[in-house]
Formats: C-alpha cells, sequence, structure tokens
C-alpha cells in the first residue's frame, strides 16, 4: 500500500491557526495571535493584536507607549476572548499563543479556566511575563514552549498531506519549504 501522508495532529493544527492570525496583527513590535479550543480540541476563537475596529494601527501612526509597552492595541489573548461566542467553553480548554503571554492575559485566560498555555517562540518584552509561570503552578495550568522550527515543520508537514491522495493542492507542482530544504542539504 501506498504510504500516505501524515494528518496533523490537534497541537500542529492550532500552532498553524495561531501562526496565520497573527498574519493580521498590526503592532510591528511583536504580531501576535491566541487561539482557543475547548478541552476536547474543538475551535472556540481566536484573535490577533489590533487597534480598536475603526482606530490608525500602529503600523500607520506609530507606537501608543507607556513605560515601554505599546498601549494602542488589544492583545491577541484579549480579542480571542472577546470573540468568545460562549466563555464557558474555555473551562479544560488549551490556549495558543504567539510569544509567551503578558500576566494580564495569563490572568484572563486562567481565569476562564483554560488548563494549558501553549506559547510559540518568546517575547522578551512581556508585561509580567515572568510572573506567569508561577501563576500557572498554583492554578495547575501546564505551559508549554514551542519552539518556531517546530511549527514551520508542521506547515511543510500540511503541505504534504494537501497535496496527497484527495487533498486540495494535490495538483500543484510539488510545494515545499525553502528554509527547511536549506536545512536538509546542510547535513
Ligand atoms: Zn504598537
Ligand atoms: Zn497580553
Amino acid at each position: 500500500m501506498e504510504l500516505k501522508p501524515a494528518r496533523l495532529t490537534f497541537d500542529e493544527l492550532f500552532d498553524l491557526v495561531a501562526l496565520f492570525f497573527a498574519c493580521r496583527g498590526t503592532c510591528d513590535r511583536l504580531r501576535t495571535s491566541t487561539v482557543v479550543r475547548s478541552d476536547e480540541n474543538v475551535f472556540i476563537a481566536a484573535g490577533y493584536n489590533g487597534s480598536l475596529p475603526g482606530l490608525p494601527h500602529c503600523d500607520e501612526i506609530g507606537h501608543l507607549m507607556v513605560d515601554n509597552h505599546c498601549m494602542r492595541t488589544n492583545h491577541g489573548e484579549d480579542n480571542a476572548i472577546l470573540n468568545c461566542l460562549d466563555l464557558a467553553k474555555l473551562n479544560g480548554g488549551t490556549a495558543t499563543i504567539i510569544g509567551n503571554p503578558c500576566y494580564p492575559c495569563a490572568r484572563k485566560l486562567i481565569g476562564k479556566k483554560i488548563k494549558r498555555l501553549r506559547y510559540i517562540g518568546v517575547y522578551n518584552n512581556a508585561a509580567g511575563g515572568n510572573l506567569v509561570e508561577g501563576l500557572c503552578k498554583e492554578k495547575a495550568v501546564i505551559m508549554e514552549f514551542v519552539d518556531i522550527n517546530e511549527v514551520l515543520a508542521s506547515l511543510q508537514k500540511a503541505l504534504e498531506f494537501l497535496q496527497g491522495p484527495g487533498g486540495p493542492l494535490k495538483d500543484l507542482p510539488q510545494l515545499s519549504l525553502v528554509l527547511l530544504n536549506r536545512k536538509k542539504e546542510d547535513k
């Protein structure tokens, strides 16, 4: 039997959802996002960092700095929570975040009983970021770091699956992430 390309795991899938939502982020100090799912891995909501609807973005008029933090945007976590139609569904769920969360955002997610904070890459200027680990411990929340290279590998895996039998990209020439290929050649 022909070997079929592997299907994404839920973690790999939601890492990619978070990555793509960050494509709409409007503050170039960090283009970030958050996606939240239920304890059964059902998508609940996602959000990226941005100004309030209708107001100008950091990318257009610059940052709104207070104490070395940009105040202009709602954080991705804020917008994911605001986009939730039913906050009760966060109970026991997972939040996947681009960059480690600031303390206020972690507090809100954990306040709504998120049980796992999975963050991709590190942001050194997250307000109170060093306090988040302690809060997670106190509330028995799993905190999980994901290297961005793992997410790129998931993207490659997704491309292979989408080009496999029945995939919507199956009739296109074979697509591949150049960076991963270069890495392979280095070996
Ligand atoms: Zn900004
Ligand atoms: Zn935040």
